[in-house]
């Protein structure tokens, strides 16, 4: 069960209070460069995302971020680091949100400059700590204590926009590192009712990011954390999206609007080429958007019983495969036309 927080209103949408987790990802253009945001904006609408992060490191940026908020379809996060001005010009130039790690802020007095700014423009802020920036601070910290020291760092960052009546907040505690990232976000989600933005931070390469960001955002999930998440991967932003709704479909939170295939592992029982075969399935598969479950299975064994909660299915006998629909054997096909067969067969539904 979903942990119950509060809502964070950011323009259109609604972070926490029961609403579906958003997916959201960075732009990796240059801001400056508005027509070629504007195109990776689209893309990653296309693919999900409903909220989009953007950097602006300079003046120049939160000048072309006002611009691209014009267009956007979809509410921007301004990503701040240091600059308080970049904060206030971005807040004005309308982003729906701003990510802001109190510790960049060098003067606290800018920081109530930056929450009274957004209270009048009723934004909300994504309030930000990160283990990289408590190893700086306290550099002697031995790992076991980060966490303690991340959360202690979150609870006077929260307590001071409580003060300053600021509340429309989403919590957010980053680490490179699954298990910590697993157990600060446990600790803040136990401490707050905020809403939590989830993911690893640096994750790496598509290849390398997967399994981690896989393990820390489908736990949190699983246990009810995490109201946004971004996944973070160095590389096609849209990867992130991608990625993001096969860890949300995976702990029952998003219903692919896709096929889905099943496979078999293979082992020593395997009567036809699987691999082979399920990737080619894989392939016609790619071009359909039917929300149904398709089996590939290598023997009798397992085959009747998966082939069983699947819309269609294969089960391979010698060199043969029996063709089940809506868990009902239909045919048996020669293992040549078992491609031929399935693909007539995804025109039925
Ligand atoms: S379905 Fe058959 S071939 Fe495939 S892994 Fe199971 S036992 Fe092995």
């Amino acid at each position: 069960m979903r942990k119950q927080t509060r809502t964070a209103a950011v323009g259109s949408i609604r972070i926490g209070g029961g609403n579906p987790v958003i997916l959201q990802s960075m732009t990796k253009t240059e801001t400056t460069d508005v027509a070629g945001c504007l195109k990776q904006i689209q893309k990653l609408v296309k693919a999900g995302a409903g909220l989009v992060r953007i950097a602006v490191p300079t003046r120049a940026d939160t000048e072309a971020f006002g611009k691209i908020v014009q267009k956007s379809p979809v509410p921007l996060v301004a990503d701040i680091h240091f600059s308080p001005d970049r904060a206030i010009e971005a807040i004005e130039a309308g982003a729906a949100k701003i990510r802001l790690n109190p510790g960049n802020v060098k003067n606290k007095d800018d920081i109530l400059r930056i929450i009274d700014c957004a209270k009048r423009h009723h934004i909300a802020i994504r309030v930000g700590v990160n283990e990289a920036s408590i190893r700086d601070l306290k550099h002697d910290v031995g790992r076991d204590h980060r966490v303690m020291l991340m959360l202690e760092e979150m609870t006077s960052y929260v307590r001071m926009f409580e003060r300053n009546g600021f509340e429309n907040l989403v919590l957010s505690a980053k680490s490179a590192d699954t298990v910590r990232t697993i157990e600060i976000n446990r600790a803040i989600s136990e401490a707050f009712d905020y809403p939590v933005h989830i993911g690893l931070t640096h994750a790496g390469l598509l290849e390398d990011a997967l399994v981690p960001s896989s393990i820390a955002i489908g736990t949190l999930l699983a246990e009810g954390i995490g109201d946004t998440v971004r996944v973070s991967i160095a590389g096609d932003p849209v990867q992130e999206i991608e990625a993001g709704k096969k860890i949300l479909a995976s702990v029952g939170l998003y219903k692919q609007p896709q096929p889905e295939l099943i496979v078999c592992p293979t082992c020593g029982r395997c009567q036809i080429d699987v691999v082979g075969l399920a990737k080619k399935v894989r392939k016609v598969l790619q071009k359909s958007n039917k929300p149904i479950r398709v089996a590939v299975m290598g023997c009798v064994v397992n085959g009747p019983g998966e082939a069983a909660d699947a819309d269609l299915a294969i089960c391979a006998g010698s060199g043969k495969g029996f063709l089940y629909k809506n868990g009902q054997k239909i045919a048996a096909v020669d293992e040549v036309n078992l491609l031929t067969a399935i693909s007539e067969q995804l025109l039925t539904f």
